[in-house]
Order: structure tokens, then sequence, then C-alpha cells
């Protein structure tokens, strides 16, 4: 029986990323997944990236991770999103060629070492003394391993709703794991219903795009990975149109025909990802809705309406469709459809993303309640790396909030659970102003590089760019000024006797790094990059400061450790409610405790000094 350290299930975002995370640390890595040639496949939305899902992307390829390089490779159109705000919260959105995207990642799998790819279906997991030490296939070949990773996705018990039509399916096009899902039924793992949907497609060539708006990419791409500089292949402008009073009111008039409506659906939907049934039934005031018509590639005429996935029938989206300015004429090449799945319970997984009651089996994606292709990858990443680590008996690696959007997701999931499919924001992360997209590689670079997941070139990239900052940032704090000599130079300073660095003077939201060039001719010689990073780093200094000093001591507290038994109940003072969310979630620590959806600071207050009591 062949042997692997890691066997990944699955090939989707989150196991091609987990397969490339594991391969990368040197773990002999297979990957089983029911088609090769779907690998790279993106089920829902042409589109990597956005708010938080693109600070999420960098993440990823600051550990050399390769979302970020498929996604720039294929992107054709290129929008940082928030670009008039403030860097935080900016984030790189790029809408993808399907074909493109999935070529590159078939292409970088192929040409990554240690990693075999295996077409076939996951039918079992082989238990052994307590962990999974191997899977079958459907045709009864059997791989052993040391660690494997599961990521089915949509496909665990899959159920493709289109009105009230109802059918096995893992995505259009594609069969459900059936005998996975019971097999992890068998297992006793906590199991739950969710759903998702996607909008029906359009022939381009039959919208009348001449009547409507244009939106074009930005006119100075930024690229995802940190390696890239600008797209690999021309790039396009979308079309942007409108529901209106009648295609509300056609859709209004066939609720009850829609899958969700209609009661044939029991999973949990998105909420941040609504059906236009959903827009319509929870936004009832509004009257229009806005759609962008995005094209799936360059050589193809498919059209993507962001904005109206249903599970209305066929014949009814043909209705609403046709209400749509533009689109009177258009032709659906592909109804839309809802999808309802199993997934686990994510509470049941540590900070490795490892069952805690099934050692040696890790679970990443979709499977863990999460939507997006975004999410699905980051934890594909860090249940890759902690595989690899497990195989060779290491210390796992965990992420901490303090320090990347990955660490918020997962501590998100494994101390809340989801009550509905999960998506990032920049709101779920309490150290946004330090967790940008922008400095992705200071935050997590050097992580990768110390676990040995980071190639040569992207180290010596890394250690370049991290010189000539260091050097920057030097030279600016030995130019100092006292205020006479910044404001004979132009610059606004309070006149307080303090001398100031040329990077203290950055750090005024007025004072920019153009015009400390003009006047400090030693500056001049900085490169764009630098000087643009710089200007960054500067304007979010002081946040810094004082936020690293709340992130020492979230992490102070965050390490008291809560024991298995711990009784809540006998916590006088906090209220019945409370005691019995905790006695649910079983936080293991007081940082995962104060998560828990409810807990006040005055209840961690009352936990910690029991545990302070008890030592
Ligand atoms: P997937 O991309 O689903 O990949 C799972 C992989 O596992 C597949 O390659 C499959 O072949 C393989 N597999 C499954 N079972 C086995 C087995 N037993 N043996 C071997 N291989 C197996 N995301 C959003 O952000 N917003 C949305 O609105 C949205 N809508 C969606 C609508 C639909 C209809 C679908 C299908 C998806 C939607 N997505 C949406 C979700 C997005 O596609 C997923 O979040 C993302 O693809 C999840 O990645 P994953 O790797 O977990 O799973």
């Amino acid at each position: 029986m062949k042997h692997y350290d890691v066997i990944v299930i699955g090939g989707g975002h989150a196991g091609t990323e987990a397969a490339h995370a594991a391969a990368r640390m040197g773990a002999d890595t297979a990957l089983v997944t029911l088609r090769a040639d779907a690998i790279g496949v993106m089920s829902c939305n042409p589109a990597i990236g956005g708010l938080g899902k693109g600070h999420l992307v960098r993440e990823i390829d600051a550990l050399d991770g390769v979302m970020g390089r498929i996604a720039d490779e294929a992107g054709i159109q290129f929008r940082l999103l928030n670009r008039r705000k403030g860097p935080a919260v900016q984030g790189p959105r790029a809408q993808a060629d399907r074909k493109l995207y999935r070529e590159s990642a078939q292409r970088l799998t192929a040409a990554q070492p240690n990693l075999t790819v295996i077409e076939g279906e996951v039918t079992d997991l082989r238990v052994e003394g307590g962990r999974v030490t191997g899977v079958t296939l459907a045709d009864g070949a059997q791989l052993d391993c040391s660690a494997a990773i599961l990521t089915s996705g949509t496909f665990l018990n899959g159920v493709i709703h289109i009105g009230d039509q109802k059918r096995p399916g893992g995505r259009i096009g594609d069969k459900p794991s059936v005998a996975l899902a019971e097999r992890l039924k068998a297992l006793d793992l906590p199991l739950g219903r969710l759903k998702t949907g996607t909008p029906p497609r359009l022939d381009g060539k039959t919208i009348d795009w001449s009547r409507l708006e244009s939106q074009p990419g930005d006119d100075d791409p930024v690229m995802f990975s940190f390696l890239n500089k600008k797209p690999f292949v021309r790039q396009i402008a979308c079309g942007i149109t409108h529901t209106n009073e009648k295609t509300h009111e056609i859709i209004r008039d066939n609720l009850d025909r829609s899958a969700m409506y209609g009661g044939h659906i029991s999973g949990v939907g998105p909420r941040y990802c609504p059906s236009i049934e959903d827009k319509i039934v929870r936004f009832a005031e509004k009257s229009s809705h806005q759609i962008f018509l995005e094209p799936e590639g360059l050589d193809d005429d498919t059209v993507y309406p962001n904005g109206i996935s249903t599970s209305l029938p066929a014949e009814v989206q043909e209705d609403y469709v046709h209400s749509i300015f533009g689109l009177e004429e258009a032709k659906i090449v592909q109804p839309g459809y809802a999808i309802e799945y199993d997934f686990v319970d994510p509470r049941a997984l540590d900070l490795s993303l490892q069952l805690r009651v099934l050692p040696g089996l890790y679970l990443a994606g979709q499977i863990n309640g999460t939507t997006g292709y975004e999410e699905a990858a980051a934890q594909g990443l860090v249940a890759g790396l902690n595989a690899a680590l497990a195989a060779r008996d290491a210390e796992p690696v965990h992420f901490s909030r303090t320090s990347s959007y990955i660490g918020v997701m997962i501590d998100d999931l494994v101390s809340r659970g989801v009550t509905e499919p999960y998506r990032m924001f920049t709101s779920r992360a309490e150290f946004r102003l330090t967790l940008r997209a922008d400095n992705a590689d200071q935050r997590l670079t050097q992580t990768g590089i110390d676990l040995g997941c980071v190639s040569e070139g992207r180290r010596e990239a890394f250690e370049a760019k991290m010189d000539a900052l260091t050097a920057g940032r030097e030279l600016m704090e030995s130019i100092t000024l006292t205020p006479k000599a910044a404001k004979d130079k132009g610059f606004k300073v309070n006149q307080d006797g303090s001398r100031r660095s040329a990077f203290d003077l950055l750090s005024f939201p007025d004072i920019t790094m153009e015009q400390l060039q003009q006047a400090l001719p030693e500056l001049a010689d900085l490169s764009p990059d630098v000087a643009a990073q710089l200007s960054i780093d500067a304007l979010y200094a002081n946040y810094v400061a004082r936020q690293q000093l709340d992130a020492a001591s979230l992490k102070r507290d965050e390490g008291w450790e809560i024991p298995e038994g711990f009784e809540y109940s006998a916590l006088n003072g906090l209220s019945n409610e409370l005691k019995a969310k905790l006695e649910r979630a079983r936080p293991r620590t007081l940082g995962q405790a104060g998560r828990v959806d409810g807990v006040t600071p005055a209840a961690l207050t009352l936990i910690l000094a029991k545990l302070r009591q008890a030592k």
C-alpha cells in the first residue's frame, strides 16, 4: 500500500492550497480529487478578492501560497476596492478568466515537487488506534497516510435545487460525495446543513452592451502577489445594470416557487451573499438593485450577472432577466441554482484545523461552514502546513488574530462556530489598522521562511525589500528638524520645541512623501515602491504602536488556559444565558471565551478571577 505523509481529499480552492502548502514543507503529498481537470474550477463567481477576502489572498501569498499568483495570471480586471478610504480597509480584487484560472492552477500543481495528483473518489477514511491512517477510493484502492485533509466543499450529500426540482450534485455538472458523507455521520462528527446559490449565466452576445454603463478596471492595477507588478493578459470592462419594479414584481409573484421560499431547502444561506429573492423580501422598500455583468473570459461569451443569484424555476429566471434593462433579449446559457450540503461544526476543530476527536484528520474550506474561494484557500494553507508538521512530529503552527486575518478567521470558526456560511470582512479584525493588505508580507513572510514553506526566490525578494525598507526608514529617522526648520521648509507643525524626524513628519496626514523629497534632497533617491510603503507605514505608525500594546495585553490574557471541566455554573454574577453558551462552546482559552457571542469584558473578568484562584 502506498504511503504518503499527507493526503488531501478534494482539489477545490482549499484542497489545492493545502496540497501545495504540505508539499512546499517537504511532505510527500497526494491530492485525491474527483476530476483532475477540475482543479482550479471556480464554482460560482469568476472573481478573487475584495474587502477582507483580498487581505486573505495577500496573506496566503505572503506564505508563498498559490492563490494570488494564479489570480494574477488569470486576472482580466483589477480593482482596488475602497481606494478612496485608508489603506487598512482597501481590498484588492480581480475578475478572472475562468479557463486561465484553471490552467494556471493545474500548471502550478503539476510543477510542484512532492505533489502527486490522483483522480478518484474517496469513499472511506481508515481509522486505527483512534486516528486516521489512510483512505479508501471508490475503485477499492487504499492509500496510507500520516495525516489527511478533507476539503470536500459543497459536495458532501450535495443537492441542487432549481425551483421545485432537485437532484443530487456537488455543483452543476458534478456528482455529490455521498459515501464519504455517510462515513462522517458514522464517525459521529457534528454535522449540519448549509446552502448557497449562484445566478443564471448569460450569453454575452445577446446583451445590449451599447445601452449599459461600463465599468473599467483601475488605471494602475494592483496585483495580489508581492512577486508580480502588472497584469499578464488583456484587461476588460464590465457592464452595470439594475433590477426594476417589474423584475421585483415577477420575483414576488413567484416566491412560493423558489426552492428556498417554497420550503424545499432546510440549510441556512449566506446573509451577506443574498439571493435576489432574499433581497426582495428583506429590502422590500428598495425598488432597484445593482447588477454587475462580468465577462467570464477573454475568449468566452458567457457573462456572470453578479447580484441575482437565485433558486427560482428556470422559466421565472427567463422572465425576470428579460425585465432588466439591456437584458431584454439575453439568452440564459445555464440557469441559476441553489445547493445544499453537509458541513462539520468547526468548533470540533483545534487551531491547526485538526479534529479534536479524530487526530490525523484536518478539515478545510466550505466543509467548515465558510463560503468563498479565499476563505477556503486560507484554511487549506493552515491545514496543509499543520498536516505536514504533524507528519514529522513537529509542533503545530497557529496564527494569532493579532497578526493575520487567517488567525481571525480560524479563531472565529473554532471558538464561535457558524450559524450561517462564514465570510471574511475587515470588521471581524480587532487590529485591522495593522492587518493591512499592503503589509501582509511584512507580517507573515518571515514566519513562512522559518517554517520552511517559502521558496528561495521569494525569500530573496522579501529580504531585499525589507533591507530597502529598513534603510529607507533609517534614513528618514536620521534626518531631524526643529519645529522652526520644519516651518521654514513649509511644513505646518506645532512650535513645541520637539525635533521631528522626516519619518515623524510623514505621519502627518497633510505632509506627503513628494513634499518631503522636494524639501529634503537626501530623500530624493528613495525608490517609488519604498517611498509608497514608507508613506503608509508612517501614516499608521502611531496606531500601530498603540495596537501593539493592546495586542500584547490581549495575548497575555488570551494565554490563560481554561481547564476542560471548568464549571461556568459556579460563577456568581454570570447570567444563565452566558453560562449555557460557555458550557456549549467550551472555549479552551480566555481569548476564545471573549469571542463567544455575548461574552462581555465583565464576564471575562469573572472567569479570569476564578482561573487565578485555582492557580
Ligand atoms: P470546492 O471548491 O467545492 O471543492 C471541493 C473539491 O472536493 C472538488 O474538487 C471535488 O471534486 C472534491 N471532492 C469532493 N468530495 C470528494 C471525494 N469524496 N473524493 C475526492 N474528491 C472529492 N462563494 C461565495 O463566496 N459566495 C457565493 O455566493 C457563492 N455561491 C456559490 C454557489 C454555488 C452554487 C456553489 C457551488 C458555490 C458557491 N460559492 C460561493 C462557494 C465557493 O465556490 C466555495 O466557497 C469554494 O469553492 C469552496 O472551496 P472548497 O475548496 O472548500 O470546495
